[in-house]
């Protein structure tokens, strides 16, 4: 492999500060100092630019998840450079910018794997649960499973769409819009304002229904046609709409706020039960 114009390799440090969970009897994080990973065969080293907080990191730490690693540090919403280069990786050059989510790697050979529904695989590993995440100054990742970013985003900006962003996007695809159609969002947190930004730019008419007025506000300051509470009806039917809210019982409300032949997504990783549909 040549290396045209290659630059100086920058030294690295040899530790760095980490934080990792203590156990879920305490459910907190705590400061560390350890050696700098070495990146494994196919992975390449990340310097850490800014790393984001999902609630699934909360659930990591607090042991709403079972443990899978002792002393994880979680984090899965990484932005940072590629600081070094493990064998036989070949997609990244070293300060290249990249960002890394919460599917870590996949089996590649199972039925979903194969079938482009890869986040799906039941032997998929996650960053920041079954391996060491992005709250440290440096973390590893599988370069195939590393996302190539631009270098004029800024880090804060970019690091809730890895794991919000790509939760959002997943959604709104899986509910089928047309062009222009009317989308209802149930609830408005992290991965819904991100969602409803994305629509707008579509050219979809999107409707927001959640609690909490600041919600609602903020929702019409991003171009809503519409915000009420999360168990009313919209002002129009729906084409299809996306539940975020991590509540069941919302799941007939949105039903009876589609348009007929409509599509209702479920977004959320936990969910209350949904009461019996007549
Ligand atoms: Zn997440
Ligand atoms: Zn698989």
């Amino acid at each position: 492999m040549t290396h045209a114009g290659a630059m100086a390799r920058p030294e690295l440090p040899r530790t760095m500060t980490a934080w990792e969970t203590v156990g879920p009897d305490l459910g907190r994080v705590r400061p560390v100092e350890r050696s700098v990973p070495a990146p494994g065969a196919g992975e390449v080293l990340v310097a850490v630019e800014a790393c984001g907080v999902c609630r699934t990191d909360l659930h990591v730490t607090e042991g709403d998840l079972p443990e899978h690693r002792a002393h994880v540090v979680p984090g899965h919403e990484v932005v940072g450079t590629v600081a070094a280069l493990g064998s036989g990786t070949s997609r990244f050059r070293l300060g290249d910018r990249v960002g890394v989510a919460w599917l870590r790697s996949t089996c590649g050979s199972c039925r979903w794997c194969r079938s482009g529904r890869e986040n799906l695989c039941p032997r998929a590993q996650f960053t920041g649960w079954d391996a060491d995440g992005g709250y440290a100054d440096f973390t590893t990742v599988p370069e195939a499973y590393a996302y190539r970013l631009p270098d004029d985003v800024p880090a804060e900006q970019a690091a809730p769409l890895l794991c919000a962003g790509i939760i959002g996007y997943r959604a709104l695809r899986r509910t089928g819009l047309p062009p222009g159609g009317r989308l209802g969002l149930y609830g408005f947190g992290a991965s819904a304002h991100l969602t409803a930004q994305l629509a707008l730019a579509q050219g979809a008419e999107v409707h927001v229904l959640t609690r909490g007025e600041e919600a609602q506000r903020l929702a019409l300051e991003l171009g809503a046609a519409s915000a009420g509470p999360a168990d009313g009806l919209p002002p129009v039917p729906l084409d299809a709409s996306i539940l975020f809210a991590p509540a069941g019982e919302l799941v007939p409300v949105a039903l009876a706020g589609l348009e007929q032949g409509g599509t209702l997504a479920l977004a959320g990783i936990h969910l209350t039960d949904i009461p019996t549909l007549d």
